[in-house]
C-alpha cells in the first residue's frame, strides 16, 4: 500500500487507528497500527471488507487475527502490486510488438510500391511519364513519413506508460522496505542491504561492521508512560541514529525496540567509537513527556558491535553482533560491547 496522504490526513488516520486499538482492547504494536491505519484510510478495500465482515458478525478481533490480516492484505498486497505491474508490462510489450508488426506491414507495402515505381522508371521515356513517376514517389515518401510518425507516436505512448509504471513500482518498493513508525529501513530492507554489502566486502576485501542497539528497560517506559510515549521514544531514537550516521551507513529497525546499524568500509574499532558516541549522546539527554510535560528521566541503550569475518554467513554475522549486545546487557546495560569482549570472556 502506498501512503500519499498529507500531514493532517495522516494524523486523522492515526487517531482513528488508536481509537480502534483501544476499542478492541488490542496491543498498541506497530503491526496493529498499520492494519488500523490502512483500515481508517479506507484505501485498502479487501482489508476493509474483511474487518467489516468480522465486526458485522460480532466475531472476535484480536492480535492473532490482525496479524493474519496484516499478512494477507498488507504484505501480500505488495505482491499484488508486483503482479499487477508484471501484467501491465506484458500488455505494453504486446502493444509494442503489434505496433512493430503493423509498421512492418506498412513499410513492406511502401517497399512494394517503390519497387513497382522503379520498374515503371525503366519504361519511362518522356517528360509526361517522368512527372507521373515523380508524383508517385512524392506521395510514397509522404506515406513512409506518416507511417514513421504513427510508429513514433505509439512508441512515445508506450514509453510514457512504462515510465509511470516504474514510478509506481519504486514507490511501492519504498513503502515495502520502510518501517511505518520510525521511517527507517525495515528488517527486510536491512537483510537485503546486508547481502549486498557482504558481497562488496568479500569482492573488495573491505571491512564491514554492524552495531545492534536495544533500549534498556523499555518495557518500564511503556508501563510508566504508555505505549504512545514509547512510540515517540522509538521515533526520537531513529532520528538520532539517522543524524549520527554518515554516507553509506544504514540505520534500520530490526525488531520492536531493536535497531541494526550497518557501517560499510568501517573497522571494528571505528564502529565501536560510533556506538560509544551514540550511547553517550543518548545518556546525556533528559527526556520529557510531551503531552504532560512530566520528566521521564534518562533513557539508555545497550549496543553490540561486530566486524564481518571473511567467508562467514549473514546469519552468523548477525548472531555475533546479537551476542555482543547480550554481553552489554549482562554487564550492566548503558554500555557498548564488541565481539572482542566475548573472546576475552
Ligand atoms: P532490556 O533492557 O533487557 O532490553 O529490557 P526491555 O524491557 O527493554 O526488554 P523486553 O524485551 O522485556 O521488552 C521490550 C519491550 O518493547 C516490550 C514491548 O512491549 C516493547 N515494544 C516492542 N515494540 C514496540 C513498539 O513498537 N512500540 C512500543 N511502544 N513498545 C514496543
Ligand atoms: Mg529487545
Ligand atoms: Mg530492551
Amino acid at each position: 500500500m502506498l501512503y500519499s496522504e498529507n500531514k493532517e490526513q495522516a494524523g486523522e488516520y492515526l487517531r482513528s487507528a488508536l481509537n480502534y486499538i483501544t476499542q478492541y482492547g488490542l496491543a498498541a504494536t506497530p503491526l496493529n497500527y498499520t492494519v488500523w491505519y490502512e483500515y481508517a484510510s479506507g484505501k485498502n478495500n479487501n482489508l476493509k471488507k474483511a474487518i467489516e465482515h468480522l465486526i458485522n458478525n460480532n466475531k472476535t478481533l484480536d492480535d492473532g487475527i490482525l496479524r493474519q490480516f496484516y499478512q494477507a492484505y498488507i504484505i501480500d498486497g505488495h505482491r499484488t502490486v508486483t503482479a499487477k505491474a508484471l501484467s501491465e508490462i506484458k500488455k505494453i510489450i504486446t502493444d509494442i510488438s503489434s505496433c512493430v508488426v503493423d509498421a512492418k506491414g506498412e513499410f513492406t507495402d511502401h517497399d512494394n510500391k517503390l519497387q513497382s515505381i522503379s520498374t515503371e522508371l525503366n519504361r519511362a521515356d518522356d517528360f509526361y511519364s517522368l512527372n507521373i513517376i515523380l508524383d508517385k514517389m512524392t506521395s510514397e515518401i509522404k506515406g513512409i513519413i506518416q507511417s514513421g510518425q504513427d510508429l513514433n507516436g505509439r512508441m512515445a505512448e508506450s514509453s510514457g506508460e512504462l515510465k509511470a509504471l516504474r514510478e509506481e513500482l519504486e514507490k511501492a518498493q519504498q513503502a515495502a522496505e520502510t518501517d511505518v513508525l520510525t521511517g527507517l529501513a525495515n528488517r527486510r530492507k536491512f537483510k537485503k542491504a546486508l547481502d549486498c554489502e557482504i558481497k562488496k566486502a568479500v569482492d573488495n576485501k573491505t571491512s564491514l561492521s554492524l552495531i545492534m542497539a536495544d533500549i534498556d528497560f523499555f518495557k518500564r517506559i511503556n508501563d510508566t508512560f504508555g505505549h504512545l510515549t514509547g512510540d515517540s521514544v522509538l521515533k526520537a531514537l531513529a532520528a538520532l541514529f539517522q543524524k549520527q550516521l554518515k554516507g553509506k551507513d544504514l540505520a534500520s529497525r530490526f525488531g520492536g525496540e531493536e535497531f541494526m546499524l550497518m557501517l560499510p568500509e568501517t573497522s571494528l574499532e571505528n564502529a565501536y567509537t560510533v556506538a560509544e558516541q551514540l550511547r553517550s549522546a543518548l545518556a546525556g539527554k533528559s527526556w520529557k513527556q510531551k503531552a504532560s510535560g512530566k520528566s521521564m528521566g534518562k533513557i539508555t541503550i545497550s549496543l553490540g558491535v561486530a566486524q564481518y569475518k571473511q567467508g562467514e554467513s549473514k546469519k552468523s554475522f548477525i548472531e555475533r553482533v546479537d551476542k555482543a549486545l547480550y554481553f552489554a546487557k549482562q554487564n550492566g546495560r548503558n554500555r557498548v560491547a564488541s565481539e572482542k569482549d566475548l573472546e576475552s570472556k
